[in-house]
């Protein structure tokens, strides 16, 4: 079995796991100690995903209160060990209710906080949401908000160009970090953003001002700027490869973060949906509204590894970190992974990078199962 850590794959390594930690990675065999898991291939073990933008799947919606609980089991087959539940800009209300009950099921993925995209967004670029839930900043209403919540907030998605530098020096000083996304933003009010503190970008290209060469935009400060963490949604749809090929090419090291960005009606069969307060209409791996555009997607975050790998020309391991580590260290966690000491939230994929097994605290949350009338060649079949 390969271990795909820091971006580099470690050929033909040992791996064992106790007490909810790796105690172990090894080029020659290890005894394991009673109470240890051998974690054995074929195939390659990663740190698991980390979804940092996800508002649901099969019929789960994040903003329902309880749904969270089985979001969380729900991604386990993604190889998604810890994610941010992704609330929407909604009436105080609704976004209240959600944020108190968003809590994750003890034997699904980890809830690591939640990511609230908005509601301190710009009409102008509102995306597939009903701009009339933005608003401009509020402090108390953020007070209220981070006080109902039951996993804190540690990700927001704020248009910055509508808040001073002290509004968005009081969101860094809660422990937040931000990300400038639904953004109509100029070039130099985006870096002026990132001077005061916004280090991410939410789901790059979409929903904010594009690149022309007499007016670059957010997108061309965010070409502009390595070292900021760049959200990218590797569906095939919402960004051309050559935009997605761009992008990669201009981040530093660990710096492209895939998300699914992944909706309720995602995973749901072909058909219309409501959701956010929009109809949405399900059509293969796409969802849109009855206008064509694009609202959220259906991909998930395996999905997005692999197509990492085919259209950015990167090696497995450097995909696999755009999956594991580097959404963890996006938002001010360490990295996680495959080294000793951590903890062991890890996925065990295919030679194909399809997920097999899924361990979250060192414990065996899912694992593929071969359906059970798929009985075993005889030996001598072809
Ligand atoms: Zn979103």
């Amino acid at each position: 079995m390969d271990v795909a850590s820091g971006g580099r794959m470690l050929p033909r390594r040992h791996v064992l796991v106790a007490n909810g930690r790796v105690t172990a990675v090894s080029a020659t065999p290890v005894q394991a100690p009673s109470g240890a898991l051998t974690v054995d291939g074929p195939g390659v073990l990663s740190g698991g995903f980390v979804d940092t933008h996800v508002h649901g799947r099969r019929g789960f919606d994040v903003m329902r209160p309880g749904d969270v609980e089985s979001l969380s089991l729900d991604l386990l087959s993604q190889g998604v060990t810890g994610f941010l539940p992704t609330v929407v800009a909604a009436p105080a209300d609704d976004l209240s209710a959600a944020l108190s009950a968003a809590r994750g099921n003890p034997r699904g993925a980890r809830v690591l906080g939640i990511h609230a995209e908005g509601p301190f967004l710009s009409p102008d670029q509102p995306g597939m949401f009903p701009p009339d839930a933005f608003r401009d900043y509020d402090r108390a209403l953020w007070r209220d908000l981070q006080a109902a919540a039951a996993s804190p907030i540690c990700l927001m998605t704020v248009a910055a160009e509508r808040l001073t530098p002290a509004q968005l020096a009081e969101l860094q000083a809660d422990g937040i970090t931000l990300s400038l996304g639904h953004t109509n933003a100029s070039y130099e009010e985006a870096l002026a953003a990132f001077d005061a503190g916004v280090t991410r970008v939410t789901h790059a290209y979409n929903a904010m001002r594009g690149f022309h060469h007499r007016d670059p935009g957010a997108v061309g400060a965010l070409l502009d700027q390595g070292d900021l963490d760049a959200e990218l949604i590797l569906d095939g749809l919402h960004v051309a490869r050559a935009s997605a090929r761009i992008l990669a090419a201009t981040r530093t090291a660990g710096r492209v973060v895939l998300i699914t960005d992944s909706v309720p009606p995602a995973g749901c069969l072909d058909g219309d949906y409501a959701w956010a307060g929009r109809r949405l209409r399900v059509s293969g791996d796409a969802v849109r509204l009855s206008s064509g555009r694009l609202a959220g997607s259906a991909l998930t975050l395996d999905a997005a590894v692999r197509r990492a790998v085919d259209w950015l020309d990167v090696s497995p391991a450097v995909a696999l970190r755009m999956a594991s580590e580097a959404p963890r260290t996006s938002i001010g966690l360490d990295p996680g992974g495959l080294q000793t000491g951590e903890v062991a939230d890890l996925v065990l994929l295919d030679p194909q990078l399809r997920p097999r097994m899924t361990l979250v605290g060192g414990v065996v949350r899912w694992r593929r199962m071969r359906p059970k009338h798929c009985a075993n060649a005889p030996s001598g079949a072809d």
